[in-house]
């Protein structure tokens, strides 16, 4: 049963169930910002897509051994998550350049990367999830110990991996993406959040096309069709 909200932020709701203080029941909503929600839009069964493309592929992680905070579907745009406290860090994966920091760097969008980039954002509306080197990760109190980071990063890396098989099977690459972590009651590092096309970058493998939140921070028309089609595509996939 679904009890009092907790927390309303730009994507979801989460209320409490009552009886129960170990998981929560989070609700996914229609609305799409983007620039730290500066520009906002919505669809209806946007929500729907991201919880049911964020359950997908939090089965799929959970069958390659990575904990999720994931328990169980309750609709289309509900599900039953394990109640965490959030690392106040915005894990952020790229294997290839895109965006802000391709701009950055003076590179060109899709210039390929030898090996992933794993970088950390303070997650914190007010400053605009600033990035953060591991010593102001550490000043700003955000984990305790550099060890943290390092399994961050390890975790952010092979979550990579398998995500990166997932969308190649679905015709799609995945440029970059932000990953968010909790720990549990008990201490244990979960993945936690949604990972959709609002979090991810993902291009047709075949025609580069751009499938994901840039379609509508870019003003490139076929938001919904795009959301639609990856998760069609990744209920098709073999992985
Ligand atoms: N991202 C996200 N939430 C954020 C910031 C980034 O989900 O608050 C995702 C974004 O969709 C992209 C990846 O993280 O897939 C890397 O984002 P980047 O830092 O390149 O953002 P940009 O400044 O280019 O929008």
């Amino acid at each position: 049963m679904k009890g009092e909200l907790l927390y309303e932020g730009k994507a979801k709701r989460m209320y409490s169930i009552p009886g129960r203080d170990d998981v929560i029941w989070v609700e996914y909503k229609d609305s799409l910002t983007a620039f730290n929600a500066q520009k906002k839009s919505s669809f209806g069964g946007k929500g729907a897509i991201n919880a049911q493309i964020t359950s997908l592929l939090y089965r799929k992680l959970t069958s390659f051994g990575i904990p999720t905070h994931f328990v169980e579907d309750i609709s289309q745009h509900e599900m039953i998550c394990s109640k965490v406290t959030i690392i106040p860090l915005e894990v952020v994966t790229r294997n290839r350049l895109a965006g802000s920091t391709a701009k950055k760097l003076g590179k060109e969008e899709g210039s390929p990367l030898k090996a992933p980039l794993v970088e950390f954002y303070y997650k914190d509306d007010a400053l605009g999830d600033p990035f953060l080197s591991d010593d102001q990760a550490l000043m700003m109190g955000a984990v305790a110990t550099k060890a943290e980071l390092d399994e961050l990063r390890a975790s952010a890396l092979r979550i990579n991996k398998v995500l990166q098989e997932i969308f190649l099977t679905a015709g799609l690459e995945l440029i970059d993406f932000k990953l968010e972590f909790g720990r549990d009651g008990r201490g244990t590092l979960l993945l936690a959040d949604e990972i959709s096309p609002d979090t991810c970058r993902l291009w047709d493998r075949k025609t580069g096309e751009k499938m994901d939140k840039d379609r509508f921070r870019r003003d490139l028309g076929k938001v919904e069709e795009s959301y639609q089609e990856v998760l069609q595509r990744l209920k098709g996939a073999a992985v």
